[in-house]
């Protein structure tokens, strides 16, 4: 039996990146499936769409300013873009480009295959000149050896000396992590950086990792893709066809939301143009300490917690040259710069051969990672200083020569939170006051995962629990 319309209610959205525009989305389709009832006022800050999605084309370059893929083990994303009819325009890392390498004693070195592939692939440890012979036999032993799960969180860094020893970890995995997570691993969670790997892990009884990893691959192995993989628009063409599809049905306000606070059940939002705007429900899809501000009058005390999530400033310099100008042959899809090698890049990626159509035939695009914690990322250095001092770490390892015929440097201040250990005590305190404010819900990269498959699942969850909390009845 057809349902009767219900009341139209309200929501807002503030903060238009990938978690604002995912929650606008599902939000969107809540509505269509129940007789057009309810409406959605997105507010975003900046003249564009994406946050932090960024893509830029300019020349022939595809240039990422944020994210550059995604990965496929958590299937969020995956699942989005084919609901979207983007399946065809899915591409994996470029199977030449599989190879991943680290600079260890000024010289790039592969990153063992066992180490890419979570297989027990023992021939690429024996033969890798990264590890010692003593931290050979500790990550070589590690596979057949019976591990209790563990009863607390701990440290990335913890966990993996546990398991592969100290060589391994600090020359292989915590690079890794810091590519992936950009996070130094001794100070984050194992438990919210690599949750798959604590959910193998939390299983009951003794285990060996050999047959944790079989089961962890089971999944992985069905989709049949690469682990990371993009758009052939980049990640940007996520973002518009999203924001395409939500703009027909939604109200969009490019200005910030400065203040919220509650009156007889509803809620009062204000812009800095001066406008007010009264909604039943309201999804926070910004950072942390953007969402701490308009928390004040809802929740002090989660605002204080909020404020005081640890956050990591992100820089990033894509160079352009000319094919020629690199005398190193690009064959892989990057490298990773370990902490102990004290250098001011913490990575660089190939990006024009990890993806197709990044860079004109004939041209490479890369793309440098300035090392957590350098202040560059932060003060007002010159850019073209930053330029300069990234192309001088760079140019030997590569042997390139000569200066990049365009750059693209992006500053992302307080970009990416850290999940410190026991960061399971920061989200009751976030469930506990969302049980207290119905028809609020907050997206985004602080909650569950930094990665685009969390965020954009988070923007869902949250579309979910407003929707709930404003039309009980509906089964949508
Ligand atoms: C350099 C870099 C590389 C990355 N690489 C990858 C990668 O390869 N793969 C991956 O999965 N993840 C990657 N990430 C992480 C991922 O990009 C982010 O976690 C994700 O994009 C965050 O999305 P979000 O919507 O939660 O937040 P954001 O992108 O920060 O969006 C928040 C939005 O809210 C708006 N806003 C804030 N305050 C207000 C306000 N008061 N009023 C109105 N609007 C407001 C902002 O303008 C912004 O548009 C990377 C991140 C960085 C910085």
């Amino acid at each position: 039996m057809p349902m009767s319309p219900k009341k139209d209610k309200t929501i807002v959205i503030v903060g238009g990146g990938l978690s604002g525009l995912s929650a606008a989305y599902h939000l969107v389709k809540k509505i269509r499936g129940n007789h057009g009832t309810g409406s959605v006022i997105l507010i975003e800050k900046e003249r564009r769409f994406g946050g932090k999605a960024w893509t830029i084309k300019e020349d022939g370059f595809l240039v990422e300013a944020g994210p550059d893929s995604f990965i496929t083990t958590k299937p969020f994303a995956l699942k989005l873009c084919e609901e979207l009819r983007l399946s065809e325009r899915i591409i994996g890392t470029n199977p030449r480009a599989r190879k991943v390498f680290i600079l260890w004693k000024g010289r790039l070195r592969a990153v063992p295959h066992a180490f890419l592939s979570f297989r027990p692939d023992l021939f690429s440890v024996l033969n890798t000149d990264l590890l010692s012979w003593r931290g050979k036999w500790a990550a070589l032993t590690a596979p057949f050896k019976h591990y209790d799960a563990p009863q607390e969180d701990v440290s990335v860094r913890d966990f993996f000396e546990k398991l592969l020893g100290k060589e391994a970890t600090e020359r292989i995995v915590l690079p890794l992590v810091n590519g992936i997570y950009g996070a130094a691993g001794q100070e984050v969670s194992v438990r919210w950086t690599l949750p798959t790997l604590w959910n193998l892990f939390r299983q009951p009884g003794k285990k060996t990792l050999l047959r944790l990893l079989s089961s962890a691959l089971r999944p992985a192995n069905r989709s049949g893709r690469s682990f990371f993989v993009t758009l052939l628009g980049g990640i940007g063409e996520l973002v518009d066809v999203l924001a395409e599809e939500v703009a027909p049905y939604i109200t969009i306000i490019f200005d910030s939301a400065q203040t919220l606070i509650r009156t007889d059940g509803s809620y009062e939002l204000t812009l800095s143009s001066g406008q007010t705007i009264t909604a039943d429900g309201v999804i926070l899809a910004a950072n942390a300490w953007e969402v701490a501000a308009l928390m004040k009058h809802l929740d002090g005390d989660l605002a204080k917690s909020l404020a005081a999530l640890p956050y990591r400033s992100s820089l990033t310099i894509s160079l352009a040259f000319h094919s020629a100008q690199i005398a190193q042959p690009l064959e892989g899809s990057g490298f990773l710069i370990p902490e102990a090698e004290g250098s001011f890049l913490s990575g660089c990626t190939f990006s024009s051969v990890k993806f197709p159509g990044r860079a004109p035939e004939g041209f490479h695009l890369l793309r440098c990672f300035v090392a957590l914690g350098d202040p560059s990322a932060t003060n007002d250095q010159q850019e073209d200083q930053i330029v300069r001092k990234a192309l001088n770490h760079l140019a030997p390892i590569l042997q390139i020569k000569g200066q990049p015929i365009k750059w693209w440097l992006f500053r992302w201040e307080k970009a990416l939170p850290l999940y410190r250990v026991g960061h399971h005590l920061f989200l009751a305190e976030v469930e506990a006051s969302l049980t207290r404010l119905t028809g609020l819900a907050f997206a985004g990269n602080w909650l569950r995962g930094i990665g685009i498959p969390d965020c954009l699942a988070s923007g869902k969850e949250a579309a979910d629990k407003v929707w709930g909390d404003l039309y009980p009845n509906d089964r949508t």
